[in-house]
Formats: structure tokens, C-alpha cells, sequence
């Protein structure tokens, strides 16, 4: 029996597969997308803050800090050209104490060395002018930021990527692949399992893409890097948000602190904070609202007890441990691990819901 064949085949149907089935799919390549859960997006690209990010705290010259600039100006296109919900509604990075106040232009200069030159600095009144129940020394104002539908916009990128002939099978984890001189085959389990080559196999798995790198047979181990999980939970507010932008504190080490975002009902939740954690699981543990409490009044004084519910979670899919401060993206392909048709994507943790359009680009162009 001959081995069915594919041009291109990409594994993982998150935010990050799908905007590359869509890019490959739009370029004339036939492309199937094979998701293991039985829903499209429905790990990390469902369990995040839904920021368009404005670009503001990557190091320069870094893969996030270029593609999150270019894929928020392409997110922003798209959903104005497709009625997508989202809203450009800004956010306050505030300071709550002289020593944060000091950190403000050095937050605006790291920002504008990435392409991000439109933050504006804000005295305590001027803030306070746009967000009355803040309390703050002072803040940035970031026009750019902004919030999407994040679950509108992977059905429509799936719309796109299936008009244009992409194939979508769910229930279908690639459980090992082995290289070969004609690119990928793969070996796909599920209901029915069945063996597949492809030209093309791209690991877009999330925070599985390290350990399916690993089962790919000719894929060198030693560029595989480690993965670390890194929990982010959520508490929301209960009853309306008494603010109209997102507001972040000075960021923190090895993350941005917990902030207050909104989704597009107005609902405001808080978080993510970080937890190492050794497998996934997406229970939220109540006793943080402690936690949660404090480091919220620090720029919300009238949060009231009993405000705050455990919401829910996300992963980030690290690949550096905790000691490190930054990760970046990482864009695998042959000229770095030599192995033909093989693309793996590693650490895509924030902002790659807001970067997904560019690095799309990046990989369909090859
Ligand atoms: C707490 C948190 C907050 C965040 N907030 C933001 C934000 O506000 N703005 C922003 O821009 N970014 C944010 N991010 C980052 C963003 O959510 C992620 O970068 C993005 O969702 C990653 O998408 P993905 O497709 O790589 O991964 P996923 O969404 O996890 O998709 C991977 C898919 O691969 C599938 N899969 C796994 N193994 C296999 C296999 N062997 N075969 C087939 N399929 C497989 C999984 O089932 C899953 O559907 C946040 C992330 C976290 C964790």
C-alpha cells in the first residue's frame, strides 16, 4: 500500500497552527491541520488575557519584540477588514511609588527601541483624570493596546484556511514522526490511526511542541529545548469594572505583575501571577485571593472584600527555567536542526496571540 502524501502538514490547531495553515493554505500549498483535542483551540490560545499587545517590554532586536509590533498592526487590520470584535481601548502602566515612578521612561525607552514611540507619560492627576478609581504616582499611557475576541478570531482564520482548501481533522494527535529524503512521515492516532507523509510538518503543538519534537526520529535531541510550565491563574471582579483601560503595574520580574484586564463585555479579571508547576492542570486555587487582593489595592485602593472569584487559568509554554527573565520565540527550521520539511515552534508564551499573523508570515514564507 503506498503512503498517503500531503503537501504540508501542520500539527496543533492553536491560534499559532492556524494562522499557519491559513498563510500556507492562502499561498497555494495544500495543507491538513491535525488537532489531538476534539476542538480547535481549546488549550493555551483559550486561556490567556486576550491583549493585542502594543510591543513595549521585549528585549530589541528579539523575534517577540519585532513580530509583536508587525502582528499587531496585521491583528488590527484584519479584524477591522473582517467586523471581528475587538477594541483598541489602551492601557495604564502605573506606578505606585517613587522608586516604580523612576521606572517609567526606562519602560518608554526599552519601548520605543522596539518601533513603539506612541506611549505617553502621565502624572498621578492626568491618570487619574482618565481612570478615577486608580491610585497611582504616576503612569504610561500605551494607545496601541488593545483586546480581541480571541476565539472569533480562530474561527476566522480557520474560515480563511479552509476556503482556501485546508483540511481540519480533530481527534488526530501526531504521536511520531521520522525523517526521511522526501520531508516528514508521520504516525497519527485517534479513532482511526494511520500513517501520513508530508513535504512540509509543522510543530505548532504548544506546550507539547518540545516533547512531539523529540518523538520525531532524525530530529537531533540536543536542539530540543526543555520545557518548563510556567501557571498563570485568574480571579475576576465581581459586578461592573470601575475602568475603561487596561491597567498593568511596573512589571515584575519574570512576568507583568498581576493587572487588570477586560474582555469585551466590560468584565474585569486579574492576573495571570506565576506558579512553576510540573504537569498541566488548570484549577485555580482560591487561597491566592489573599495575594490577588493585596497586589491589586496597590493600584485599585477600592477593591472590596469579597470582589474577587477564582476564574481560571493558562500555562505558558516556557523553555527557559524560572531563573531566566526572558525567553524568546523560537522559530526552528532545517538550517538550524538540518532535518528537511521539519518547522518547530518553541516557547511561544505571550504575546504570540497578538503576534500570531506575523509569525504565520514568517514560517509560510520559509
Ligand atoms: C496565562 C497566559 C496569558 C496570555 N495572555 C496573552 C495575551 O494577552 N496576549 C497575547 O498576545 N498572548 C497571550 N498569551 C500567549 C498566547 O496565549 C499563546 O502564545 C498562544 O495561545 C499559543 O498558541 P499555540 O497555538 O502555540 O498553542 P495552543 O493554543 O496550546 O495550541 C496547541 C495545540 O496543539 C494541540 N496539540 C498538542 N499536541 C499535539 C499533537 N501531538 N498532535 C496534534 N495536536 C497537538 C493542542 O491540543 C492545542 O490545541 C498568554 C499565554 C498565557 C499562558
Amino acid at each position: 500500500m503506498s503512503l498517503e502524501q500531503v503537501e504540508c502538514i501542520v500539527a496543533g490547531a492553536g491560534v499559532i497552527g492556524l494562522a499557519i495553515a491559513r498563510a500556507l493554505a492562502l499561498a497555494g500549498r495544500e495543507v491538513l491541520i491535525l488537532e489531538a483535542a476534539d476542538r480547535i483551540g481549546s488549550e493555551t490560545s483559550s486561556r490567556n488575557s486576550e491583549v493585542v499587545h502594543a510591543g513595549i517590554y521585549y528585549p530589541a532586536g528579539s523575534l517577540m519584540a519585532r513580530l509583536c509590533v508587525d502582528g499587531r498592526n496585521l491583528l488590527y487590520a484584519y479584524c477591522r477588514e473582517r467586523g471581528l470584535p475587538h477594541s483598541q481601548c489602551g492601557k495604564l502602566i502605573v506606578a505606585t511609588s517613587e522608586a516604580e515612578l523612576e521606572q517609567l521612561p526606562l519602560i518608554a525607552a526599552k519601548a520605543a527601541s522596539n518601533g513603539v514611540t506612541d506611549l505617553k507619560q502621565m502624572s498621578a492627576v492626568e491618570a487619574r483624570s482618565l481612570e478615577p478609581a486608580l491610585a497611582a504616582t504616576g503612569a504610561l499611557l500605551s494607545p496601541s493596546t488593545g483586546i480581541v475576541d480571541s476565539h472569533a478570531y480562530m474561527l476566522s482564520l480557520l474560515g480563511d484556511a479552509e476556503n482556501a482548501g485546508a483540511v481540519l481533522v480533530c481527534n488526530s494527535p501526531v504521536e511520531r514522526g521520522r525523517a526521511t529524503e522526501r520531508g516528514i512521515v508521520v504516525d497519527v492516532g485517534g479513532v482511526e490511526p494511520t500513517r501520513l507523509g508530508c513535504r512540509l510538518f509543522v510543530n505548532a503543538a504548544g506546550l507539547a511542541a518540545p516533547e512531539l519534537a523529540r518523538r520525531i526520529d532524525g530530529m537531533p535531541a540536543t536542539l530540543v529545548p526543555k520545557e518548563y510550565f510556567a501557571k498563570g491563574d485568574y480571579f475576576s471582579l465581581v459586578g461592573k469594572a470601575p475602568f475603561s483601560r487596561l491597567i498593568y503595574p511596573v512589571p515584575v520580574k519574570g512576568g507583568l505583575g498581576i493587572h487588570l484586564t477586560l474582555d469585551l463585555a466590560g468584565q474585569a479579571r486579574f492576573g495571570p501571577d506565576i506558579e512553576w508547576v510540573d504537569t498541566l492542570r488548570y484549577d485555580v486555587d482560591s487561597a491566592k485571593a489573599a495575594l490577588f487582593y493585596a497586589g491589586v489595592r496597590r493600584y485599585f485602593p477600592g477593591l472590596t472584600d469579597g470582589a474577587l472569584l477564582p476564574a481560571y487559568s493558562g500555562i505558558r509554554p516556557k523553555i527557559v527555567p524560572p531563573e531566566v527573565a526572558n525567553q524568546d520565540f523560537v522559530v526552528q527550521g532545517p538550517a538550524v536542526h538540518g532535518v528537511p520539511g521539519l518547522i518547530n515552534l518553541f516557547g511561544i508564551e505571550s504575546p504570540g496571540l497578538t503576534a500570531s499573523m506575523a509569525l504565520a508570515q514568517l514560517v509560510a514564507k520559509g
